[in-house]
């Protein structure tokens, strides 16, 4: 039965830390990680460098700053320009930080639905070498899997290789800003580790779908862990005793990579649901993952309005543009939330086609951007 219960479906950066990861955080054995002594923050980071297959890892305050110390590292002369996507979180979402911190120039190229760009426009972007005086020089790739503003599409690991093919043959450096990569690798149903083989860096997001309250971690050579490290500290990321959040993070990888087949299956199940619903439709295949953009096809209802009634029932929901809605799932969504979720919203769309003056006074706010934050 529908309880009081809010189910959040704004992202899946809201989970709460489970009794396991507060537990782990209690107990963790701590000490000053900015002098690497942190033997919580050192067991964490190497048990990850494991799992992604790389030499080394390092734990960062947020995604953000695992992408802005990896930009950085890889781009650490002056008149740098890295090749990314349109769409990416790097180029919309981050501040601009690249640039406006670590002066690296953006040379975006446009991403397709499925959250690739192409390999023959990804080739022309890069500039001639010996371009001297006019152009700045390109040192490095992005990729971004799952793509979240193409609705979290996976990037095959063919075309990953391909592109680390590119980078490698080009002397570039290819960096995957990997936030859901895990949501990746267990809809392609292949090892994160061969996933990631072609990046020299990945950053992976702990406190997204995989539940842990705070942090992110970068992998990659040691050599670049080492310089990762330096531009840590200097963006003032060196966290002293951190082993308190590597301790859940740690538990977080353990017991929720496990469940992100099954947040992939509810988001299925939440994109049948709405399409069923007259007023709305949802591409339920181009739900790979743990989102589902849904698309309003009725002129009288505004998705912000739509969010908002949704939310005097317990339901929230971000819209993604006008008449677009995202939705993404987590592991402390049920599949009895999901259900409760379908209902309130027929019921959103019943009251407000009702026509009646409840909901007047609401306003039709837009959002910021096009990820919906
Ligand atoms: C969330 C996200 C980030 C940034 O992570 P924060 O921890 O919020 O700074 C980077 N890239 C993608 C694709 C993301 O979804």
């Amino acid at each position: 039965m529908a309880t009081n219960k809010v189910v959040d479906l704004r992202s899946d950066t809201v989970t709460k830390p489970s009794d396991a990861m507060r537990a782990a955080m209690a107990a963790a054995e701590v000490d000053d990680d900015v002098r690497s002594a942190d033997p919580t923050a050192r067991r964490f980071q190497e048990a990850m460098a494991a799992i992604m297959g790389k030499e080394a890892a390092l734990f960062v305050p947020s995604g953000t700053m695992g992408n802005l110390v990896s930009v950085l590292a890889h781009c650490d002369v002056r008149g740098s320009e890295v090749i990314l996507g349109d769409g990416s979180h790097i180029h919309l979402c981050e501040n601009g930080g690249i640039s406006t911190i670590g002066g690296v120039h953006p040379k975006t190229v446009r991403n397709n639905a499925d959250g690739t760009m192409d390999i023959d426009r990804i080739v022309a972007a890069i500039r001639p070498p010996g371009g001297g005086l006019y152009y700045p020089t390109t040192r490095l790739i992005c990729l971004e899997n799952t793509h979240g503003n193409s609705g979290g599409k996976c990037l095959s690991v063919e075309y990953t290789d391909k592109v680390g093919e590119i980078a490698k043959s080009h002397g570039l450096k290819l960096h995957i800003d990997g936030a859901r990569i895990f949501n990746a690798s267990v809809a392609l149903g292949v090892p994160v580790d061969r996933l990631v083989k072609a990046a020299d860096s990945v950053s992976v997001c702990l406190s997204k779908g995989l539940g842990a309250p705070v942090g992110s971690v970068i992998v990659g050579s040691k050599a670049f862990i080492d310089k990762a490290k330096i531009l840590r500290k200097t963006l003032g990321g060196g966290m002293r005793q951190v082993g308190v959040l590597c301790a859940a993070a740690h538990v977080a990888v353990r017991d929720t990579v496990g469940k992100l087949a099954d947040d992939h299956r509810k988001a299925k199940a939440l994109a049948e649901g709405l399409n069923k619903i007259e007023q709305f439709t949802v591409d339920s295949a181009s739900v790979e993952t743990n989102m589902v953009f849904m698309d309003i096809v009725d002129s009288r209802i505004s998705s912000a309005k739509l969010c908002q009634v949704l939310g005097t029932h317990n339901v929230l929901a971000n819209p993604r543009s006008p008449k677009s809605v995202r939705l993404v799932l987590h592991y402390q969504i049920s599949d009895t939330d999901v259900q409760y979720a379908v209902t309130c919203f027929k019921k959103a769309v019943e009251e407000l086609l009702k026509g009646s003056t409840e909901f007047e006074h609401l306003v039709d706010t837009t959002t910021k951007n096009s990820y919906g934050h």
